[in-house]
C-alpha cells in the first residue's frame, strides 16, 4: 500500500513538472527577414522584366523571368 501511495506521488510531481515545464501551445512559425507585406523583385536578365523574386528562373549565368527566356540567352 505504502509503494502505491510513493507512485501516486512521483506521478504527481512528474505531472506537475512536466506541465509547468510545458510550452504555450501558440507557436508563431518563424516569419522571414523580409518586411510583411512587401515582395522581392528582380530583373529578368533577357527582358529587363521584373518579376517576384520566387518566381525566378535560375539560369547558370543569371536568373529570368520564364524557362522560355532561360533557354533564349542560355541555350544549351
Ligand atoms: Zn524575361
Amino acid at each position: 500500500m505504502k509503494n502505491l501511495l510513493v507512485l501516486l506521488v512521483i506521478l504527481g510531481v512528474v505531472w506537475y513538472v512536466r506541465s509547468k515545464t510545458r510550452r504555450p501551445p501558440v507557436a508563431r512559425p518563424p516569419e522571414p527577414p523580409a518586411a510583411k507585406g512587401s515582395i522581392t523583385m528582380a530583373a529578368c536578365a533577357h527582358c529587363g522584366v521584373h518579376v517576384p523574386a520566387a518566381d525566378l528562373v535560375k539560369g547558370q549565368h543569371a536568373e529570368y523571368c520564364s524557362a522560355e527566356h532561360l533557354r533564349l540567352a542560355e541555350p544549351g
